[in-house]
């Protein structure tokens, strides 16, 4: 089955992805590729590539993503968020890392993390990821009475 990845960054690294998505271009062009608005707009525009944008992150875009990563439609997120300068949507930021947590997806934050996640030779393999078991948090309150 094809991966999907999802490609996210805020505006001061946008230059580091555009620069990323080149390079690999033609590996990722493999891939079903998706994107918050304006980081898949730029990234489309400036590499030809076929990539599925969302909402812009902060108009709910970051929210989007996360919701496709709990249903499992996505199994790698590349998120090149800057530590540098305070988001209106750092919740919403907050929500997106922790539910690529929740679920055991593979996160690059950084271009050297990226690097090696595309690099890896479990991408095209038939790989399984370990499928988190929320069973017991599910059933916490089964025995009130
Ligand atoms: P953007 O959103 O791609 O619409 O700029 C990035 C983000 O999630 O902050």
């Amino acid at each position: 089955m094809k991966k999907n990845i999802a490609l996210v960054a805020h505006d001061h690294k946008k230059p580091d992805l555009l620069d990323w998505v080149k390079f690999n271009k033609d590996l990722l062009a493999k891939y079903n590729l998706y994107a918050t608005g304006t980081t898949g707009s730029l990234l489309s525009e400036k590499t030809g590539l076929d990539i599925e944008s969302l909402q812009s992150g902060p108009l709910g875009g970051d929210l989007q993503m996360g919701s496709k990563i709990s249903k499992g439609d996505i199994d790698i997120l590349i998120f090149f968020w800057d530590p540098l300068e305070p988001q209106p949507h750092d919740p919403d930021i907050r929500a997106l890392l922790r539910i690529a947590v929740v679920w055991n997806i593979p996160v690059a934050c950084n271009v050297a993390t990226a690097d090696y996640i595309i690099a890896s030779s479990l991408l095209d393999s038939d790989y399984k990821k370990k499928q988190p078991d929320y069973s017991n948090y599910k059933n916490r309150l089964k025995n009130i009475t």
